[in-house]
């Protein structure tokens, strides 16, 4: 595991993070969820253990039930709004970080787009990319 630290915050400041080390994945998500949450054509997000982040300041967080049946959470600035990371009944112990609030995203390589079903026809991809209709089976560790 590398030490690469990597910041990040929310739009006004009012929360931040500092991440030491490579995400263990990143993915595109197209999902109708994350395009509501997030206001954009997709998100891209990086997969961290919890140990690996440091987070300052407080977060508001909405949850939903997800396709699997788990509960997916995602985490916002309640004062800004910026949605900075979700996590995942079905994954303990994970965030997955916006690498849009991420200050110095260089060691991030997203791997995969998932949730193709959901992917505007306009928003283009890396076609090196494999794209999965859903979330498609957990990666293996490294
Ligand atoms: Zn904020
Ligand atoms: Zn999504």
């Amino acid at each position: 595991m590398s030490d690469t630290k990597t910041t990040g915050s929310c739009q006004c400041g009012a929360v931040t993070y500092e991440i030491t080390g490579d995400p263990m994945f990143a993915a595109h998500c197209c999902c109708n969820s994350c395009k509501k949450a997030s206001g954009a054509d997709h998100i891209t997000a990086a997969f961290y253990m919890d140990d690996q982040i440091e987070l300052k300041g407080e977060v508001a967080s909405f949850s939903m039930t997800a396709d699997s049946g788990a509960t997916s959470t995602r985490h916002f600035c309640p004062t800004c709004g910026s949605r900075l990371y979700s996590t995942n009944s079905s994954r303990a112990g994970v965030k997955g970080i916006q690498v849009g609030t991420m200050d110095n995203p260089t060691n991030i390589e997203p791997r995969a787009v998932v949730y193709s079903k959901d992917r505007n026809a306009w928003d283009s991809f890396n076609d090196a990319l494999p794209q999965f209709e859903k979330m498609p089976p957990p990666p293996p560790a490294k």
